[in-house]
């Protein structure tokens, strides 16, 4: 495994990295990826990583909870992602998975995954890398553990929350071949579940919260980009990665 012991360098002339955290149904992914459209930047959902390890597990037959067989078959998981967020794909040995990893089944085993610690290691290590060869003058980073674990050294870190009943509507009405309750149910089981490894609910110190319960989508763009601008100006007066915003 790769060490990933060193955060993202988000100083002087590296990317800049805009650490996005919050629970599923926050509008983190979509909220994110229109950020990064409107800056420029590159967009990485680091929860694809998870849960395309999460399927190429299931594809071995592999029971998601027992640690011992997750990394065994994290040995030849090869796995690629674009940072383009006008073209969006997840691949696993080849294989397009970009669908695939959004079924009920793959977000049922996707916790078991996550709360491995080899996993998480080594790819926070895949992370970091992929920021810095980006190619973009920043990422727009989401996932649970972005503005603690992978780069609590952010110039911008924001926790995007919203409340649970809305966070469940929100997953339902994506959902829309399942039972809304169905989905409510396994999203609080999955909160549940990924909590007890990553705390994605309260904003660490230097934290902004940015809660959209009560915002629409074009809202809670303008406000995460508010946060963005004013974040970059306090950290670099002669900052230029937020100048190609709105
Ligand atoms: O964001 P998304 O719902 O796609 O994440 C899928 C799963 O990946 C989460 O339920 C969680 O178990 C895991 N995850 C994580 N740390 C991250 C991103 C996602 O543990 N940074």
């Amino acid at each position: 495994m790769t060490d990933s012991s060193t955060p993202v360098d988000t100083t002087g002339a590296g990317t800049v990295v805009v650490a996005l955290d919050g629970p599923a149904g926050s509008g983190k992914s979509s909220v994110s990826k229109q950020v990064a459209r409107l800056l420029g930047y590159g967009y990485l959902d680091t929860g694809a990583a998870y849960r395309a390890l999460a399927w190429h597990a299931l594809e071995h037959g592999i029971d998601t909870s027992d640690a011992a067989s997750v990394l065994d078959v994290a040995g030849d998981f090869e796995y690629a992602i674009s940072l383009d967020p006008d073209s969006y794909w997840v691949r696993v040995g080849g294989v397009d998975v970009t669908d695939a990893i959004r079924e009920p089944r793959v977000s049922d085993a996707v916790s078991g995954v996550a709360r491995v610690p080899a996993v998480r290691q080594s790819v926070n290590a895949l992370f970091r890398s992929l920021v810095a060869h980006s190619g973009r003058p920043g990422v727009v980073v989401e996932g649970r553990d972005i503005t603690t674990v992978v780069a609590p050294d952010a110039p911008v870190r924001i926790l995007l929350t919203a409340a649970p009943e809305v966070r469940a509507a929100r997953r339902s009405a994506e959902l829309t071949t399942q039972d809304a309750a169905a989905v409510a149910a396994a999203l609080h089981r999955r909160d549940a579940s990924d909590s007890s490894v990553v705390d994605f609910l309260t904003a660490a110190p230097g934290v902004a919260v940015v809660d959209s319960t009560d915002l629409d989508f074009d809202q809670t763009v303008d406000a995460v980009l508010g946060v963005i601008r004013s974040a970059l100006r306090a950290s670099d007066p002669l900052q230029t990665g937020a100048r190609n915003g709105r």
